[in-house]
Order: C-alpha cells, then sequence, then structure tokens
C-alpha cells in the first residue's frame, strides 16, 4: 500500500521504519529494513554534516566528533580491548578484503568450504587450506585442530571462522575454535555478518583477534560495515585506500601515511553510514533480549510448522545444532527452491530468499539437485502471522500445486 509504517511496537522490540507495501518480511538474512531510531539520526545528520577530519570548520568538526563517537560505538558494541582498533569499511566483505590486504608476507590462511564467499575467497589462494564441510561443532573442532597441527609454525597464520552460517543460520562454537588457534599459536577474524543482528559478539570473550560485520544486516541502511580488532597488521600495511585522509604529510621525496583508522580510510568517509551502523548498534544493544525473545519465538513456529509439512526437509550444517539464529532453510519435494519462493511471494505476499546463497560449496554438500534451497530469515520486521501464512502457503502448495500456473522459462518461472 506505500504507506509508511512501523512494525514493531506491538511485539515490544525496536521498531523498523518501512515505507514499501507491506510484505511479510521473512528474508532478513539478506538484508534488513532500517530502525526507525536509525532512520532518525539519518536525518539528523544528513540536515548538517560536513566533510570529516577535514580542518577546523564548523561543519567537519561537528561531524567529526559524531563519527568518533560512532566509531566508539561500534566498538563497544563488540566489546573491543582498549587497544582495539575499529576501522570503518563498505561491508563485512570490504572489511574482510582489508584484513586479506594487510596479511603480513606468507601468512597462511585457513577457513571452512562452508563459509560465505566473501570470507572464503579474499585470501591468496597458493597459502589457504580449505577445511572440508564439517558434520558437527565438535568435528569442526577437530578439523581445524587437525589441519593446524599438519600445518605446523609456518609462521603467521590466520583462522577464519563464521559466527552464524548465512545458508542454515547454525552458530558455530566459535570460542571453541578461537581456543584451538590460539593454542596453535594462530590468529582468527570472526565473520559476525549473520551473529551480530541476532547475539552479542564480544571479541574479547570469543577470544577472536578481528570482527567484521555489516551495517545493512544490522538494521542500518546499506553502505556502512567495520573491521574492528588487532591493530599491529594494520597499521604495518600499506593503506588500502592511498588517498586523502590516510596520509600524514605528502612531500616531494616523502610519504607519511597515518596510523591507526584513517589509514585504511581514505578518501571522505561514509560519515552517515557509520552514524546509522553505531545507531543500530546501540539500539540492538539495548534491547537485545527482546530482540531474541522475539527471534526464538518464531523460529520455533517456523520449524515446527515446516517439520510438520509432509515433504518438507528442514537442513542444517552441524548437524541439529544446539544453537540457531532465525533461519529455516528448507526444500520441497517435487518443488524447484526458485519456484517455491515465487508462488510464497506471489500467492502469499512473502519475501524470502532461495539459490546458493553466496556459499556455493556449502549448498552443493547440503542440497540435492542444482543445490539451490529456499530460506525464510526471521528478524524485527517479521510477524507471527507472516510465518503461520508460510508455513500455510508451503503446505498448500504441496497438497494443491500452485494456485497461477508457472512455466520454467529461460527467463525464470513465468506465470
Ligand atoms: N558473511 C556472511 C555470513 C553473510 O551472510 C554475508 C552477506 N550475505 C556476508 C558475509 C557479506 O556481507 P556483505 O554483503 O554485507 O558484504
Amino acid at each position: 500500500n506505500g504507506v509508511p509504517t512501523t512494525v514493531g511496537l506491538e511485539l515490544g522490540v525496536p521498531t523498523v521504519h518501512r515505507t514499501v507495501v507491506d510484505f511479510g518480511n521473512l528474508d532478513h538474512a539478506a538484508t534488513t529494513p532500517a530502525l526507525t531510531a536509525v532512520s532518525e539520526a539519518v536525518d539528523k545528520v544528513q540536515r548538517r554534516y560536513g566533510s570529516v577530519h577535514r580542518g577546523a570548520g564548523y561543519t567537519s568538526r561537528l561531524t567529526t566528533s559524531w563519527f568518533e563517537q560512532a566509531r566508539d560505538e561500534v566498538g563497544s558494541f563488540v566489546g573491543a580491548r582498549p587497544d582495539d582498533e575499529v576501522v570503518f569499511t563498505r561491508n563485512t566483505t570490504d572489511s574482510l578484503r582489508l584484513l586479506a590486504h594487510a596479511l603480513p608476507r606468507r601468512t597462511s590462511v585457513l577457513v571452512f568450504e562452508s563459509a560465505h564467499h566473501a570470507a572464503l575467497l579474499p585470501w591468496p589462494s597458493r597459502r589457504t587450506t580449505r577445511l572440508p564441510v564439517p558434520a558437527s561443532a565438535h568435528d569442526a573442532v577437530s578439523l581445524l585442530d587437525q589441519a593446524l597441527e599438519r600445518l605446523g609454525d609456518t609462521g603467521p597464520r590466520l583462522v577464519v571462522l563464521t559466527g552464524a552460517c548465512n545458508v542454515t543460520g547454525d552458530i558455530w562454537p566459535v570460542a571453541e575454535l578461537a581456543e584451538v588457534a590460539r593454542r596453535h599459536g594462530a590468529r582468527t577474524v570472526l565473520d559476525a555478518a549473520q551473529l551480530a543482528p541476532h547475539r552479542v559478539v564480544d571479541i574479547a570473550a570469543l577470544g577472536v583477534d578481528w570482527v567484521a560485520f555489516s551495517g545493512h544486516k544490522i538494521y542500518a541502511p546499506y553502505g556502512a560495515g567495520a573491521l574492528v580488532g588487532r591493530r599491529d597488521w594494520l597499521d604495518q600495511a600499506a593503506p588500502y585506500l592511498p588517498a586523502g585522509g590516510a596520509t600524514h604529510t605528502v612531500s616531494h621525496r616523502h610519504i607519511r601515511w597515518q596510523q591507526g583508522p584513517a589509514r585504511h580510510e581514505g578518501g571522505t568517509p561514509n560519515a552517515v553510514g557509520a552514524i546509522a551502523l553505531a545507531t543500530a548498534c546501540a539500539t540492538i544493544a539495548a534491547n537485545r533480549d527482546a530482540v531474541e525473545a522475539h527471534e526464538a519465538e518464531l523460529l520455533g513456529l517456523l520449524r515446527a510448522g515446516l517439520a510438520a509439512t509432509p515433504g518438507v526437509h528442514v537442513h542444517h550444517v552441524l548437524g541439529v545444532s544446539p544453537d540457531s539464529v532465525g533461519v529455516a532453510t528448507f526444500t520441497v519435494d517435487g518443488y524447484a527452491p526458485s519456484l517455491v519462493s515465487q508462488v510464497l511471494a506471489d500467492e502469499h505476499g512473502l519475501a524470502v530468499r532461495d539459490g546458493r546463497f553466496c556459499a556455493h560449496l556449502l549448498c552443493e554438500t547440503l542440497f540435492d539437485g542444482d543445490g539451490t534451497a529456499v530460506r525464510a530469515s526471521i528478524g524485527l520486521a517479521t510477524t507471527r502471522e507472516h510465518v503461520q501464512r508460510l508455513v500455510s502457503g508451503v503446505r498448500r502448495l504441496v497438497e494443491q500445486g500452485p494456485a497461477l500456473a508457472y512455466e520454467n522459462t529461460s527467463e525464470g518461472w513465468v506465470a
């Protein structure tokens, strides 16, 4: 209906701002609508902002103070230690790419094949060991232990960890894996893109060296993410974007680069994005219990409803995981995932995602056929009614087939 609405008031959780047609949003693992608090913060700053760290002019000073406060808030959101650095980036992909850029020479990298492509692909291929998709949390710990044992003390080593799986929602045993890495003298980076919106991420408690995450998955708009963690590799690396802001002084003979986050934040930084990200972090942190309770209730309903529907299979990566964020990924016997997704959209007004979720190696292992599935993911814009509508929509499809006739053409499924 196109009318601006806020969702969440009746749920007792932070409200999200929506100005789009009132569909049932079960696609939060892809991206999330902005929180009302975030829209308001963005509205406020974009009336007055100037360029960050560009002299003593009024708007620059004002925006710089907002930007640096945002940095502190993002750091505390992930429990940054006093020596940790918070670098603003575009998103998780950019954060991990920045760390890949900063690896000391001859760093060996270990990563599970189940990782999202953003965490699987940025590392130098000759020095990267891919670990197979584990069958359980316990299996993951022993696979990593054995791989590090085989590798030996070959110099710098980095283990890439995933907080929560973007395909199945499984929460990984991050603290145990980080402990194994530490025992072998290796460092760790945590891809927290799917974990940070749903659970507390505490860099010190988890014992990881870096955390990467995206604003647009935690109820801020697109365009801002962060890499938080140890500063030594980052300070020793060449600037990620050699440009204004990253330079201390430039003379004919010598360039002196900044130390600290500015070294890798060349160009005019996305101050509005950083403030939006920080506002989202602060709002979610202040409402953690309500957010978790809302998601847990709906996930229980969703999984139970799908499990009780004949011909529907809900998938997991770490076995039937003890803990999971609000994701149920499923396949339906006899129906292509893309058709299920289209029927849910066109006949029931529900947004889900189908495909291989930028994790092709994992999907190949988990799903038959073309390696695709349907992912329903819960967040603050999801209501109980949306979940009920999804379960009954899938049930109706299984029992009666699609209401409209769809044909699989080169353009996709066409009604
Ligand atoms: N890691 C995981 C687990 C993800 O789910 C995603 C986004 N789908 C990313 C990394 C990449 O995030 P972004 O696209 O915001 O860079």
